[in-house]
């Protein structure tokens, strides 16, 4: 068994806490992402799970063991970073294998150990070329090779696809969502961006200053956020919130200039609220209304139109098909009650 459980982990550079206290267990074989905003804390939780940082209260446990105030050769993880770091005069194959050889590791085994790891990761064929004759995705791969020859229990990934380009970003993507599947290993993953979070967790972390916001499967924190935070982070475009008060029959948003009905058990009359629709979820009504549509995104399939309402809060709209509206008409949104999501406008909780 070697998933990762973190008891009340707590982080303080002298006397700046970043890390307050986080509970959470990744389970054995787990793709877990910790995902949110730059400075948030991921790598520093990543660092300390590595051993890369010092744990400066609770406990960090990989399996049964405690390996709070073990150094990180002896945790049994191998982590991969952004940058590669490879060593230019060695090949792709010496590369791998550094670690092993530093170790002492027979040369027969060493080898066997990196054609396995070229085999999963389709670098048989660049196994004597130098690092500057390989493409940023390949040395990424070279870079996670190294990483699997240790035959870690444990993979720690910060943000490793953050320097390559936008199509290779897609392809290493699915690439490690494959090695994940083939290796089965407990993996943990830092990344800013909610899509790879959403594309490769099983399960997902939402983190803010140093605090878990919700813990979930992708699919349950975009369907069922629990606060005003993760409903904004999760889900591309990102929600659209409008101000509003609680009124007779429903919620009364002056940016849409009527009151709209929510299944949500609203509290008292006159309590301020924050109603969040997600783009997908709107509809343009036609018609007079209190939106200008200022701009149109298409792209092929799907489009965004872009409403500023009276009151001044921006709402895109995703469009499927045919445009409803252009640049400079004066429309409305509809959207079903189900679809509204209510939090406290003080709090930012979510009210179900
Ligand atoms: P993320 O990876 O989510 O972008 P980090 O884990 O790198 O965030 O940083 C979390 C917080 O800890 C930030 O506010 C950062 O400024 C602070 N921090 C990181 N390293 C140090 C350090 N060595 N000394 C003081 N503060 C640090
Ligand atoms: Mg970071």
């Amino acid at each position: 068994m070697t998933g990762v459980t973190l008891s009340k982990a707590v982080k303080r550079y002298g006397d700046v806490q970043v890390i307050h206290g986080i509970d959470l267990v990744v389970e054995d074989g787990e793709f877990c992402v910790f995902v949110g905003p730059s400075g948030c804390g991921k790598s520093t939780l990543l660092r300390m799970i590595a051993g890369l940082e010092e744990t400066s209260g609770g406990k960090i446990h990989i399996g049964k063991r405690d390996v709070t105030t073990m150094d990180p050769s002896e945790r049994g993880v191998a982590m991969v970073f952004q940058t590669y770091a490879l060593y230019p005069h060695m090949t792709v194959e010496e590369n791998m294998g550094f670690g092993l050889r530093m170790n002492g590791v027979p040369k027969a085994e060493i080898k066997a150990k990196v054609r396995a790891a070229s085999d999963i990761l389709k670098l048989d064929d660049y196994l004597t070329r130098k690092p500057k004759a390989l493409s940023g995705g390949q040395r990424q791969r070279v870079a996670i090779g190294r990483a699997i020859v240790r035959g870690p229990e444990v993979f720690l990934f910060d943000e490793p696809l953050s320097n390559l380009d936008a199509e290779l970003r897609v392809e290493m993507r699915v690439e490690i969502a494959r090695l994940h599947k083939e290796i089965g290993a407990t993996m943990i993953y830092v990344t800013h961006d909610q899509v790879e979070a959403m594309t490769l967790a099983d399960k997902i972390v939402v983190l803010r200053a140093g605090r878990i916001e919700q813990v979930g499967a992708p699919l349950e924190l975009y369907r069922d956020p629990d606060n005003r935070f993760v409903a904004g982070f999760i889900g591309s475009p990102a929600m659209n919130f409008f101000t509003g008060t609680v009124a007779e029959g429903g919620i009364d948003v002056p940016a849409l200039g009527r009151t709209v009905a929510v299944t949500a058990e609203l509290p008292t009359k006159g309590a301020k609220v924050t109603l969040g629709v997600r783009p997908e979820h709107l509809e343009v009504a036609a018609g007079q209304g209190a939106l200008k549509a200022e701009l149109t995104e298409a792209l092929g399939g799907v489009s965004y139109l872009h409403l500023v309402s009276r009151t001044g809060e921006r709402i895109i709209v995703e469009e499927r098909g045919d445009e409803r509206a252009r640049a400079g008409d004066v429309v409305n949104v509809s959207f079903e009650p189900r679809r509204a999501m209510v939090f406290d406008a003080k709090t930012e909780a979510r009210i179900r």
